[in-house]
């Protein structure tokens, strides 16, 4: 019927042109040869005196290869290493790796799974003394990087014949999670599985302990298998060799310096979606308020205003933000090494094949790489200790610095002691090594990018869908050396209030989709736990049932455990809560406060009070299960508590008991957004 009316809207006017000379398509074709005739007549010549379009055409868009073994035939490497980074971590112990093929004779490179065919894996064996080594990060809940989705899909699915191929794995993991380095472990097995050689035994990192000795205790095994494995050896001493060369522009076009933005030139200025990671948008912050009444710390709402950004999120979602480093410790470097920090420079790959051309967007000065492109807060890894050791002209502190850069035991303990407990940044280390005077080029080579911070959206799109809201606690400590360690990215989101000196404060942001979603039909029965900011995805999940209510939708049994110190210091949210609970969305509010007596008391104690509700509603209701908060005590403390539920009333023993929330997990139904 539709189609129809259609017909008859337009049926009129095609009368009328049928009735004069030319038809309207007539007319339409004779406009298009007129037009093509007059612009082959003016143009024509124009491209004749273009003398070499073919040559600008290959340096304005150069054909990308994606085969990882053409790419190596012609630059002649042997190893690839390849990485699922998620953070950079996984990224940066690929560089080192590739790097370290040099002192065996052999060449590596660095390679990003997501730019190339992965299926050219089959093919590797064509290169003499060949080697796939793969650096691979665990995301959240066991799952695959950003840019190891499709190697991962692909793995899954594949019945390729990988014989031929050696290989050898390294995963970062976190042992404070459920599914430990479950990405490294898949990709062993399943490369061994498709008929590829492993030459080395999988390495799982732990960043709950210390990831960088793990590797380093990893590494310093794995070339000497490599070396009997191919028959080589080393040809030396390790050595320094520079990636990037450094190029100082003094008369620059300003308008072409990057000033902080993650990807394409004056984004900033002129914002186009789809924003993502590398093309953030920047959030007007509307609101910023201190939700604690009592206590040292700050607990604070944020609101990110998203209206005309076409961003789209779901409760449950996470919010990336970009923060910027402390103007103050970014002026110390340039005081400490004696340098005009708004120098203009670049620093350009010393390898042209590679597709990194620059460690951060250059042009642009020192002053916005230490900013907003580096990482100058955390513990620096080892490698950069070992390349800052030239630099030291005192030797006692040159040996130090190659000694804790080196895999001895004694090196092992002084790295963790002197860097890593005593949370040594690069900026302490400058200042209590006097005689160490590194090149801020190298300086700013060697240091990882500074990383997106991810929070849980504490906000529901039905009600707040030009907005996103943020709940976060600043963090602040003093370390063993005496000096007040602040959490970047809280402090900086701490002083950005609205409309600052009548100028808006901005967050450059984006969404990250998670698998932290209501249950589909909102008459389902939720049990949400979150204590301290673990509470933020539920005031978002609460907000999102508290609309489907006025839609007119049954709403299932809405459960909250919510935890904090005091009841008159931290108890976040609770008039917000307080009103949840009698409009009758929430229906039940359990508040867990651990410091107001005694004893402690946790959102777990609570938990085993209610436990025959609880398995209620987990056995006959089809509960879906929420935490949110601390990944290393509570979560795992949480956890337990339900074995012990599941266990006693559903007659049970431990291992029955441990298998069926672990099927909770599976089917969706025991969902955790836990950090640590
Ligand atoms: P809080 O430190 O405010 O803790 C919230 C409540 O949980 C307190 O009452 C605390 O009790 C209690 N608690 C402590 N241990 C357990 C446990 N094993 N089981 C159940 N409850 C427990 O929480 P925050 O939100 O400030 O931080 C939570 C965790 O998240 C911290 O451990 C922190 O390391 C981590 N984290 C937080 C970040 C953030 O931005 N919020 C960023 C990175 C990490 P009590 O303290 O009295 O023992």
């Amino acid at each position: 019927m539709g189609g129809a009316g259609v017909e008859s809207a337009v049926s009129p006017p095609e009368s009328t042109a049928q009735d004069s000379f030319f038809s309207m398509t007539d007319v339409f074709l004779i406009s298009l040869i007129a037009g093509l005739f007059t612009y082959w007549f003016f143009f024509r010549k124009k491209k004749e005196e273009i003398p070499d379009l073919p040559k600008i055409q290959t340096v304005s868009s150069p054909a990308r290869d994606s085969s990882f073994i053409e790419k190596m035939k012609k630059t002649g490497r042997n190893i690839v290493v390849f990485y699922g980074s998620q953070t950079g971590t996984a990224e940066e112990f690929a560089n080192r790796l590739s790097k370290d093929a040099h002192r065996y004779g052999l060449r590596g490179m660095a390679a990003d799974p997501e730019e190339y065919d992965l299926s050219d894996l089959s093919r590797l064996s064509e290169i003499d003394k060949s080697l796939a080594v793969f650096c691979m990060a665990t995301y959240g809940e066991g799952d695959p990087t950003d840019n190891a989705q499709d190697f991962y899909d692909w793995l899954q699915e594949a019945d390729a014949d990988l014989s031929g191929l050696r290989f050898a794995v390294f995963g970062l993991g976190n042992k404070t999670y459920e599914h430990f380095n479950a990405m490294g472990k898949y990709v062993d097995k399943r490369l061994e599985e498709l008929g590829a050689q492993r030459i080395f035994e999988l390495g799982l990192g732990d960043d709950d302990g210390n990831l960088e000795e793990d590797f380093i205790t990893w590494r310093e095994q794995f070339w000497p298998a490599v070396c009997e494995h191919f028959g080589v050896e080393a040809t030396g001493e390790e050595s320094s060799i520079r990636q990037y060369e450094l190029v100082v522009h003094t008369d620059v076009n300003m308008n072409k310096v990057y000033t902080g933005e993650m990807g394409r030139l004056k984004s900033y200025e002129n914002q186009k979606p789809p924003f993502d990671a590398k093309n953030p948008f920047l959030a007007v912050v509307t609101e910023n308020r201190k939700l604690n009444e009592g206590g040292e710390r700050h607990l604070m709402h944020l609101e990110l205003d998203i209206s005309n950004s076409k961003i789209r999120y779901e409760s449950g979602d996470h919010v990336a933000v970009y923060p910027a480093n402390d103007a103050s410790l970014v002026n110390q470097f340039g005081e400490i090494l004696g340098t005009d920090l708004d120098t203009v420079m670049s620093l350009n790959n010393l390898d042209e094949e590679s597709n990194k051309k620059h460690p951060f967007p250059c042009p642009t000065s020192y002053r916005t790489a230490l900013t907003y492109y580096l990482d100058i807060t955390n513990p620096p890894r080892t490698n950069v200790l070992y390349e800052l050791a030239q630099y030291a002209t005192d030797t006692g502190e040159q040996e130090q610095l190659r000694k804790m850069a080196s895999s001895t035991a004694e090196g092992k303990a002084l790295y963790l002691s002197w860097v890593v407990e005593a949370r040594r940044n690069i900026l302490a280390i400058l200042q209590d090594m006097p005689s160490l005077h590194p090149p801020i080029d190298h300086l700013c080579e060697l240091l990882p990018r500074l990383q997106a911070r991810y929070y849980s959206i504490a906000s529901s799109s039905k009600v707040h869908p030009n907005s996103i809201h943020i709940c976060a606690v600043t963090v602040e400590y003093e370390t063993k050396t005496g000096r007040l360690n602040k959490g970047v990215a809280t402090n900086w989101l701490k002083n950005k209030v609205p409309n600052e000196n009548g100028r808006n404060s901005l967050v450059p942001m984006y969404v990250r989709k998670s698998q932290f979603r209501l249950p589909f039909k909102p008459s389902t029965p939720v049990i949400m736990i979150g204590p301290g900011t673990g509470i933020a995805p539920f005031i978002g999940f609460i907000q999102e049932r508290a609309w489907l209510k006025e839609q007119g939708k049954e709403v299932g049994e809405t459960v909250l455990y919510y935890g904090c110190r005091r009841e008159q210091e931290d108890y976040l949210y609770r008039q917000e809560l307080a009103r949840f609970k009698q409009e009758g969305v929430l229906t039940q509010l359990n508040v867990a406060f651990s410091r107001d007596q005694a004893e402690k008391v946790y959102v777990q104690h609570l938990i085993k009070k209610n436990k025959e509700h609880i398995w209620k509603l987990v056995n006959d209701g089809n509960a879906h299960i929420y935490v949110c908060g601390d990944a290393r005590n509570m979560a795992r403390d949480v956890q337990n508590t339900f074995y012990e539920i599941v266990a006693e009333y559903g007659n049970m023993n431990q291992s029955q008991a441990v298998d069926y929330v672990k099927k909770l997990m599976t089917k969706g139904r025991y969902s955790l957004d836990v950090w640590s």
